[in-house]
């Protein structure tokens, strides 16, 4: 039994729970392959800072509405805390933990000076208008001002938020500073200080992640993509400028399947019209689930935590999975699949090339510089492949999976790090 994943009572698991457990129980198993000891294992496995708010929200029509919202910072000993903020429904303490931790581990990874933090607001955007998310989330930054700041915790875009509500948090910081503070979020807009290259860059990272995986060439290699976000859309892209034939795709409202190939840019222009992928013309519908499972090569998913589980796994005929989300595949799910002979290329390497980006865009936000989209993109394939080749080779030398390896890697480094420092007082 882990000493770092609690027991539990059924009714009580939710969604997030289910992810905080799994990213306790990777933390255990790389803590214990690097034999860190109890005490050390307790600090890792708990967030340095956590915050929850209440969020007033005015609606339209006068009524006044009150939603959660989260802010936490795992862990900042090798640098300031960075994360993304997620605005969904499903959201709770337990989710925005566990992706403060896989954010901490992610960074370490890539070897970028930063912490793990995640914020989160148990909303569904899409039932609000820009007005009320506008007002919303303006007060929730309100509420965790004291925590975030350029040198202290940089947001990001995450599920349900975007570019636009980048800019809202960082006038909102700014306002209360005096003076514009670009550096406090990345993933902003261009014009007030966001970076070449951000907007694709977790996808661009999830192609290098799986072209270096695949090891021979991408052309006619068959891949279904789950999720037709921020993340999903554009690696499906990617990979189809490649070469790679993206035969299905899914988001929200469906998932839609082509055996010859989809049109990935027509797709988008019929996602961003139609609200989503469903009633896409050029292609067959499929049943949202059954994408998981279908004959291919390449499998990747990018939607949300736990979308491969026990229960799915014995189904799932991928032989390569590369995570474009954060958590999809449940440690259940993950022993099932290794065991049939499935290589995972796991989340803190395969999804790293956004945080890559977001590190270059705070460099050159606090030397109000700006380099160019090749610069960016050099710097980013640099750190991807350096990563995806360290992570390989542990894996190879010391007989552990990618996850495993990754997981040694980026743990090791913040265990350093904290021995490095001491304990005050
Ligand atoms: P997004 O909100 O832009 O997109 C999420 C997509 O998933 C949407 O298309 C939605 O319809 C779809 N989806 C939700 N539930 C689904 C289901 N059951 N089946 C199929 N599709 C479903 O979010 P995003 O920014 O693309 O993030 C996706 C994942 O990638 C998350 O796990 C996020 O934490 C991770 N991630 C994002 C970034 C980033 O830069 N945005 C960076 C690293 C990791």
């Amino acid at each position: 039994m882990s000493i770092l994943v609690p027991s539990k009572t059924p009714a009580l698991i939710t969604p997030g729970r289910q992810a905080l457990d799994s990213a306790l129980h990777h933390l255990d198993q790389a803590a214990e392959h690097l034999g860190l000891d109890h005490g050390l294992r307790r600090v890792l496995a708990t967030p340095r800072r956590s915050l929850t708010v209440s969020v007033p929200v005015r609606r339209e029509d006068g009524r006044l509405d009150v939603v959660q919202g989260f802010r936490v910072q795992h862990n900042v000993s090798r640098g300031p805390a960075k994360g993304g903020i997620r605005f969904h429904p499903g959201t709770d303490i337990h989710e925005v933990t566990a992706l403060a931790m896989w954010m901490t581990w992610k960074c370490a990874l890539v070897g970028i000076p930063y912490g793990g933090a995640k914020g989160g607001v148990a909303v569904d955007p899409t039932g609000l208008t820009t007005r009320e998310l506008e007002r919303m989330t303006r007060r929730y930054v309100n509420e965790i001002l004291p925590l975030i700041g350029p040198e202290k915790d940089i947001p990001a875009p995450d599920v349900g938020t975007d570019e636009q509500t980048m800019a809202w948090i960082m006038d909102t910081y700014s306002v209360s500073a005096g003076y514009s503070v670009p550096g406090v979020v990345t993933g902003k807009p261009m014009t007030l200080g966001g970076s070449l290259g951000r907007s694709g860059a977790t996808s661009r990272g999830v192609q290098i992640a799986t072209l270096s995986a695949l090891g021979r060439s991408p052309e006619g290699v068959t891949v279904a993509v789950q999720g037709f976000g921020k993340v999903g859309a554009l690696t499906a892209q990617y990979l189809a400028d490649a070469g790679c034939k993206v035969v299905a795709v899914s988001d929200i409202t469906g998932a839609v399947y082509a055996s010859g190939g989809l049109d990935i840019a027509g797709l988008r222009t019929w996602a961003a019209e139609n609200g989503g992928v469903h009633g896409y013309r050029n292609a067959d519908a499929l049943p949202l689930d059954d994408l998981l499972e279908l004959d291919v090569d390449v499998l990747i998913p990018a939607a949300l935590e736990g979308a491969i589980t026990e229960a799915n796994a014995p189904r799932v005929r991928a032989r390569l999975i590369v995570e474009g989300a954060n958590g999809p595949t449940t440690p259940e799910a993950d022993e099932i699949l290794t065991a049939g002979g499935a290589t995972i290329v796991p989340d803190i390497l395969a999804n790293a090339g956004g945080v890559i980006v977001s590190y270059l865009e705070w460099v050159q936000n606090m030397q109000a510089y700006s380099w160019s989209s090749g610069e960016v993109e050099l710097k980013l394939r640099d750190l991807m492949e350096s990563a995806f080749s360290e992570v390989k080779s542990m894996a190879a030398a010391r007989g552990l999976t990618l996850r495993q390896a990754a997981h040694v890697i980026g743990v090791g480094r913040v265990a350093e790090a904290h021995q490095m420092r001491g304990l005050y007082p």
